[in-house]
């Protein structure tokens, strides 16, 4: 039961994913992604999910984020960074091989890193095989 449930709102989760890539097709973003996925599972090892500062401020707000994170996806809280608001979490898919054992079902957060942002540069991991380039100037 538990798990339908879980399924039915990952449906609605992954539309909303769709509809967003669908716009960022229409709207393009100054920054293209190059390279490719190493396999090195630090993505899924620290997980970098963006607060506000007055989210993070209200300790209610923050318990039950973590709470709903943790049941829908699997996240489990390693530490809160206050000074950059950012919830960071691991992950209880993330196999021993670095594979994740919910590859369906993974979140957006997930299907969408490395993030491109409309307004400022995208960021990576360590030894992350992804690079950044401006649209128009990177080579295939
Ligand atoms: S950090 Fe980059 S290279 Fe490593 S698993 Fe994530 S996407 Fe792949
Ligand atoms: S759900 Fe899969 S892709 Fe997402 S963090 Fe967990 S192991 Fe990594």
């Amino acid at each position: 039961m538990i798990k339908i449930l879980k399924r039915t709102i990952m449906l609605f989760v992954l539309a909303d994913n769709f509809l967003t890539n669908l716009a960022r097709k229409i709207f393009k973003t100054r920054w293209v992604l190059t390279g490719k996925c190493r396999q090195c599972g630090s993505c899924c090892r620290e997980i970098y999910l963006k607060m506000t500062p007055g989210q993070l401020r209200s300790e209610l707000f923050t318990k039950l984020s973590v709470r709903w994170l943790s049941w829908l996806f699997g996240f489990k809280l390693i530490r809160i960074d206050r000074e950059n608001h950012y919830l960071i979490f691991s992950c209880e898919h993330l196999t021993a091989d670095n594979k994740c054992g919910n590859y369906f079902w993974r979140p957006n957060v997930c299907r969408n890193y490395p993030l491109v942002d409309y307004f400022k540069e995208p960021g990576f991991l360590p030894g992350c095989g992804f690079k950044a380039v401006i649209r128009g100037t990177h080579q295939r």
